[in-house]
């Protein structure tokens, strides 16, 4: 996979956000359901400081007959938000016809949902639909857990001309049921912003909780992991939604939780932090060598058992020795304090290295 490079402008410049040095707050409903919902929810957030108003216009559900949007007129309710109450105004676009009614309708920024940046010809078609525009697109990630994928739909907008982009994480689907709608899979967002440091980074906590109790621990761990901003789902009343009721949070319960957050610094100045993180990274830079010397060695002995094993003719896989390691690590790891899954995970991913390390010595001609 070659090396991207967007050709990005960074947020501060979109005229959307007057202070970055606290975090982007998008809120709204879910759906756009009513003039009336609309400008009182809207009232409601702007009373508590947010500038962007989202709404769904056309949602896609899971399965038919479910309320799917009320269309292109949901449009001129949040025109008159836009002109009224000053707001800014953001809704999802999932194909080209929404695109164009989207931006016939002034819309300030768009997004695009995690069925359609899954999907590359209709990103294709949007990001096609957009050229010649300027408008910031905020791309979700994809329903898969793919983050080439999700660059993929960047790239598709980018070389459309497009350079206001930015990503959400919405979390990702999973068969089996976990505490979370949607599995956040934080690593995947971590990677974009390793790959693209500059880019807007949200975090959806309303479509990875799927439910308003667990919105405050998500959007924590959002600010904790650095992320830029938070798009909420808020109604101005959450019982009554016609989508996604239980995520939804009044725009006064959206205040308490924003006024809980507490925002963390990238970095300080101050000396004393400083040294201290400088001597801790000292220390675990030592650790990190330590343990790339410790593979190595063990690697090079698993060399020696292939060809041992070859000599012998010696199947490679032996299950009894591999569940008494296992064993062995998972006591010695819980008196050490470190959790089990951790340590299946790594001593998997070991014992996978020195089996094809002793695959490769057998194979040797
Ligand atoms: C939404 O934001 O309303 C939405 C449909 O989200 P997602 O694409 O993340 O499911
Ligand atoms: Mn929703």
């Amino acid at each position: 996979m070659t090396a991207t490079k967007l050709d990005l402008i960074p947020a501060e410049k979109w005229g959307l956000f007057p202070d970055m040095t606290k975090p982007v707050v998008i809120a709204g409903p879910c759906s756009a359901e009513s003039e009336q919902q609309i400008f009182e929810t809207a009232r409601g957030l702007k009373a508590v400081g947010i500038g962007i108003l989202r709404a769904g216009i056309w949602k896609p559900r899971t399965r038919p007959n479910c309320f799917e949007g009320v269309g292109a007129e949901g449009l001129i309710w949040m025109k008159r938000v836009q002109r009224e109450l000053g707001m800014k105004i953001s809704t999802e676009v999932a194909n080209v016809k929404h695109v164009y009614e989207a931006l016939k309708a002034g819309m300030d920024m768009l997004w695009v949902g995690a069925r359609t940046s899954a999907n590359p010809f209709a990103m294709q078609e949007i990001a096609d639909a957009l050229k010649g525009t300027d408008i910031p697109v905020l791309v979700k990630n994809p329903v898969n857990p793919d983050v080439e994928l999700w660059i993929g739909a960047l790239e598709r907008l980018n070389m459309a001309g497009l350079k206001k982009i930015g990503v959400i994480h919405r979390g990702f689907s999973a068969y089996s049921k976990s505490r979370y709608r949607n599995v956040p899979q934080w690593q995947l967002p971590i990677e974009i912003k390793r790959r693209f440091p500059g880019m807007l980074m949200i975090c959806d906590p309303s479509h990875i909780s799927g439910k308003r109790e667990y919105l405050y621990e998500i959007s924590q761990q959002a600010m904790d992991l650095g992320f830029d901003g938070l798009i909420v789902e808020s109604h101005i009343c959450p019982e009554i939604a016609l989508s996604d009721a239980a995520q939804q949070l009044t725009p006064v319960a959206l205040e308490e939780l924003l006024k809980k957050l507490v925002i963390r610094k990238v970095d300080s100045e101050n000396l004393r932090y400083k040294e201290n993180i400088d001597e801790l990274r000292a220390r675990i830079d030592m650790i990190d060598n330590e343990l790339l010397e410790l593979l190595a060695n063990r690697m090079k002995i698993a060399d020696q058992i292939g060809i041992y094993k070859k000599q012998n003719d010696i199947t490679i896989l032996q299950p009894g020795r591999w569940d008494k390691i296992l064993e062995k690590v998972f006591l010695i790891g819980k008196e050490k304090g470190l959790d089990h899954e951790f340590l299946e995970k790594v001593f998997k991913a070991i014992h996978q290295a020195s089996i094809d390390r002793q695959t490769s010595v057998m194979n040797r001609k």
